[in-house]
């Protein structure tokens, strides 16, 4: 399972936004692709198919707009992406060395 946020082409302003919503599915793309290249012809999940319900709020334009699913994409969030090294493990002696450092200045 890998989580997925969606992002959807603003009719209003013609500019992308991220929707307040993410998906989880088993079998999603691993970049960036709309809805109808994820799925194609094939039956979506139900949250998904929502999606093609809901209404966004587009934060330029202050109203809410309903995009056509060929404009909503999803984007993998995924911890294990190997992309961009994200630095997640901070070691926790960190705080402490700091104040030591503080400490022995003085
Ligand atoms: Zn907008």
């Amino acid at each position: 399972m890998a989580t997925y946020q969606v992002y959807f082409l603003c009719p209003a302003c013609k500019k992308k936004h991220r929707a307040p919503v993410h998906l989880e599915l088993q079998r999603g793309p691993k970049e960036e692709e709309s809805v109808q290249e994820v799925f194609g012809d094939r039956a979506r999940p139900p949250e998904v198919d929502n999606l093609g319900n809901t209404r966004f709020l587009c934060p330029r334009k202050k109203r809410y707009v309903q995009p056509a699913e060929e404009d909503l994409t999803l984007a993998r969030e995924d911890v294990s992406a190997p992309a961009t090294g994200k630095a997640k493990k901070k070691p926790p002696a960190r705080k402490k060395s700091a104040t030591r450092s503080k400490r022995s200045k003085r």
